[in-house]
């Protein structure tokens, strides 16, 4: 991996976003070229619906399913082939997730403003959501679990769900990812990839009402397509090419760094893999490991190309203390820590999607089975955006209940706050109840 350099750097705190922010390791594509091929796709699907949707499959992924919706009969099917081990595994995750998005979902609160005067902050979930389940380069049934728990233990109750039709498998999405949908009982499900299938869940089309809300990961194509459809829609984050940022000392063992910094990149071409370390010797280490592991790897040309891209790299730092500024300035996606005393380390960071502490906590573990979500923003969006959660299914929704006597009580400052406005009307709208005759 190439190295970058920054020691001698010592900006001031005010800085060290933007500074820090441009130093390290970025991709050469980002979400804003990929606009200018999503909008295109998304038009054509609002003017010509479900025709422009498998217009697209074919011509991006080669195939045209028999109808976009999959028939019922075809995921009854797969949940009946799939392989117990991967059934079992994929119980585990749901539980394991399951039991956090429980103790996190947030409760109603009803507050006494004053007497006779309650507002109520109501938790609603989402009516309808629309799930993406990428399916490109590997079928990833575990993005089903991630999506789906949440949504479901939120209180969601319309789910559509859209992955990528398959030359592979008759033009339906990989079985794998059907039998998981079953699993979990979501039964609308749509033969749609990319950024034709984010349109279809926003504008509707064929048999697909819109939806309230789109999540779930995706490549380069689908972090741009959220992009352009939120405002018809809501999104969870831009959770686009996979990225692992790893802060690691001279006590960190070079093996397993390698193999986390591997993990990540066989996903994409475009995945970035970033070591920022204050151990020289440690960067010579990992360098000296990467070539085996790499050339023993499944996926060695993914792998390679996204080692070598401009969006990975080695960044060495003066000590640990640079190394959390650089590690919040970059914010990352997947951040994993493996120092000496860990856990202070983890209490400094304050950007990033997800924190892995300690070296058995590796990504791939939240990848699948941590109970933890794997959907997580990217490209610099954990500075704003959370990865998804039950949270995200839910909105906050206050009502408010006042009796006559709570609202004569308060109403002259309304009055008076509508006059300095220059709203009478907004004035009167109390006033012509407290004036009344009784
Ligand atoms: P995908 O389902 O995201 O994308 C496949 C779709 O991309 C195709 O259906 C096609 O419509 C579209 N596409 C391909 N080339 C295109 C082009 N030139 N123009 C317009 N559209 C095009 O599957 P994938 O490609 O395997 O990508 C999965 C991605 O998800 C990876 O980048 C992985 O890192 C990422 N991921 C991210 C997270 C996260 O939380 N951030 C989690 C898991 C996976």
């Amino acid at each position: 991996m190439r190295r970058l350099d920054l020691r001698q750097l010592t900006p001031e705190p005010s800085e060290w976003a933007s500074v820090y922010g441009h130093a390290v390791p970025r991709a050469e594509v980002d979400v804003e070229q990929a606009l200018e091929a999503v909008r295109p796709i998304c038009e054509d699907v609002r003017v010509r619906g479900a025709d422009a949707v498998l217009d697209a499959g074919e011509r991006f992924d080669g195939v045209r399913p028999a109808s976009l919706r999959v028939p019922g009969e075809v995921l009854t099917a797969a949940l009946a082939e799939l392989d117990p081990a991967v059934r079992t595994a994929l119980e585990v995750s749901i539980e394991r997730l399951r039991v956090t998005c429980e103790a996190e979902l947030e409760h109603s609160v009803t507050t006494t403003v004053a007497d006779g005067a309650v507002v109520e902050r109501r938790i609603v979930p989402m009516q309808r959501v629309g799930l993406y389940v990428p399916g490109g380069l590997a079928p990833l049934v575990s993005t089903v679990v991630m999506n789906t728990v949440p949504a479901q233990v939120a209180g969601v109750t319309g789910i559509a769900l859209a992955s990528p039709p398959s030359k592979h498998h008759g033009g339906w999405p990989h079985p794998s990812i059907l039998a998981a949908c079953a699993l979990l009982g979501v039964d609308e499900v749509y033969a749609a990839g990319g950024a034709q299938a984010l349109a279809l869940l926003a504008y509707g089309g064929g048999e697909c009402a819109p939806v309230n809300l789109i999540t779930g990961p995706g490549n380069i194509y689908v972090a741009a397509a959220k992009r352009y459809l939120q405002g018809t829609v809501a999104i969870d984050s831009e959770a686009g090419p996979t990225e692992i940022a790893i802060i690691a000392d001279a006590s960190a063992d070079a093996e397993l760094v390698v193999a986390d910094l591997i993990s990540q990149a066989e996903h994409d071409p475009m995945a970035a893999s970033v070591l920022i370390t204050d151990s020289e010797d440690l960067a010579d280490r990992v360098d000296a490991a990467l070539p085996a592991q790499v050339s023993a790897a499944r996926h060695v040309d993914r792998i390679r190309t996204a080692l070598e891209g401009q969006q990975s790299g080695t960044v060495l730092v003066r000590d640990i203390d640079q190394a959390v500024q650089v590690a919040n300035a970059y914010a990352a996606e997947h951040l994993e820590i493996q120092t000496e005393d860990a856990g202070a380390v983890a209490e400094r960071i304050v950007n990033a999607g997800a924190v892995f502490v300690g070296s058995f906590s590796p990504v791939s573990l939240g990848d699948y089975a941590a109970g933890s979500n794997h959907v997580l923003p990217t490209a610099g969006c954990a500075c704003h955006s959370s990865g998804l959660s039950v949270r995200a299914f839910c909105k906050n929704m206050q009502v408010i209940t006042y009796s006559e006597a709570a609202l004569r009580d308060v109403g002259p400052h309304v009055v008076t706050l509508a006059e300095a406005e220059n709203l009478p009307g907004h004035g009167a709208a109390v006033s012509v109840r407290l004036n009344r005759d009784v």
